[in-house]
């Protein structure tokens, strides 16, 4: 017998058309011992319309009230694919995240799961069904429903098999595995057979949405191999695992990436004395405002001013502008911008420590393509540059094929 969860994304259940085919390539692959759980997102772009329609209504955010519209798109897709499985002669049941067993804290929009009690899932097993679950959603303590982020129907596939200790994790979606770049970005992007997690981690970090990266945390937390795979076609795709077990670790970069959803925000004339830079990060850190990258310039000769620049996700704009406006008028900073059209491009690679030369072959791309680099950061196995928003495609074409050449 094994324990195996499956997961497939917007796009592969789109229509009741695609509904029905998955159903059918899940019965296909069935063992007759073997107990399924089917993870499901919302159908197409269900999601994106449903955060329409809230802002056709209002512009503020409201967290509570915009989970609870979200989560009703998985709901959809999770009783169809339920009816589709009876409708071809197998027993299944559809759950909500709560009646899977998920809890999560009160961070509605960006919830952490903080358990998941399997006892149910379990008893429809031993009663023969598959188990459909929506994914990115769950139950607060309170009772309110959550959502997990964008992407986070990843997240509830690779928890619910740690929480059953599957077998394996299989995330289906539009291609056919994990590639160097995104394919649709980057044509000659390479599909990797196997990637580690901290890789994959640090790439979903940087904007590759294939993975939503809470789960390859959780995956690597838990030990829980991940299948990433095409709906479409029966060929493995990649692996995301620990440690590379076949030729590819001889890539001294992985992948490069790009992140569009980031906002730059500038304050100018900063008084240069202890304390500033605490009192700006600690309010928006209590804002819950996730801080990226972040400069702070030299104080020229004899003025006791200096300049901050840091980036933030696009979402928290409004609030950071409240809370950044707030501050100057306590601290009297003589300039405050914030631009939205930046992006940020980033080469990832567990093999750049220990080989110099990865940053200045990066920059080197980018100067030969004519593109400025704004600010830069690094990690032990990343380098990211932001740059204009108009030129990210011409950036990751060009750092791609530095590092990846045909
Ligand atoms: P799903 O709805 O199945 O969750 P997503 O749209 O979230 O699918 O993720 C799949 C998409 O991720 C692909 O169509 C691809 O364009 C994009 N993507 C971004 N970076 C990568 C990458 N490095 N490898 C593969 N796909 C990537
Ligand atoms: N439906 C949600 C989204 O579009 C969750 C997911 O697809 O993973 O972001
Ligand atoms: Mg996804």
């Amino acid at each position: 017998m094994a324990v195996i969860v499956k997961k497939f994304g917007g796009s592969s259940v789109a229509t009741p058309d695609k509904i029905m085919a998955v159903a059918r390539r899940v019965l296909r692959e069935k063992k007759p011992d073997d107990k399924i759980v089917v993870v499901v997102s919302a159908m197409g772009d269900t999601t994106d319309d449903l955060i329409s329609l809230a802002k056709a209504i209002t512009d503020k955010t409201y967290g509570r009230e915009m989970d609870m519209l979200l989560a009703t798109g998985e709901q959809v897709s999770i009783a169809l694919l339920a009816m589709a499985f009876v409708e071809l002669g197998h027993e299944a049941v559809s759950m909500t995240g709560f009646q899977a067993g998920f809890t999560t804290n009160e961070m509605f929009n960006k919830a952490k799961i903080t358990g998941i009690n399997t006892d149910r899932i379990w008893e429809e097993f031993n009663a023969g069904k598959i188990v459909v679950v929506a994914g990115f959603q769950g139950l607060t303590q309170r009772g309110d429903i959550t959502t997990l982020g964008r992407g986070g129907s990843d997240t509830t596939a690779v928890a619910v098999a740690a929480g059953l200790k599957a077998d394996h994790c299989e995330i289906y979606t539009d291609v056919d595995g994990i590639y160097s770049s995104d394919p649709r970005v980057v044509p000659d992007a390479r599909r990797m057979k196997e990637i580690t997690y901290n890789e994959m981690l640090e790439m979903a970090r940087l904007g590759a949405g294939v993975m939503h990266p809470r789960s390859v945390e959780l995956g690597k937390h838990y030990g829980m191999p991940i299948h990433v795979r095409s709906t479409f076609t029966n060929e493995p795709g990649t692996f995301i695992r620990e440690e590379y077990t076949m030729e590819e670790k001889e890539f001294v970069i992985r992948g490069v990436t790009h992140d569009t959803n980031v906002a730059k925000i500038a304050v100018l004339g900063v008084p240069d004395q202890p304390g500033i830079a605490y009192k700006i990060f600690s309010t928006l850190a209590a804002a819950n405002i996730d801080v990226d990258m972040i400069v702070q310039s030299v104080r020229v000769m004899d003025k006791h001013i200096i300049d901050m620049v840091f980036t933030i996700a696009q979402g928290d704009v409004p609030q950071a502008k409240k809370i950044m406006e707030k501050l100057n008028s306590q601290m009297d900073f003589s300039g405050l911008k914030i631009e939205e059209n930046v992006a940020k491009v980033s080469v990832v690679g567990a093999g750049m420590l220990g080989n110099p030369g990865i940053a200045a072959a990066t920059f080197g791309a980018l100067a030969d393509a004519g593109i400025n680099i704004e600010v830069i950061s690094t990690s032990e196995i990343s380098i990211s540059c932001l740059i204009d928003s108009s030129k990210v495609k011409e950036a990751v074409n060009a750092i791609h094929s530095r590092f990846f050449p045909a």
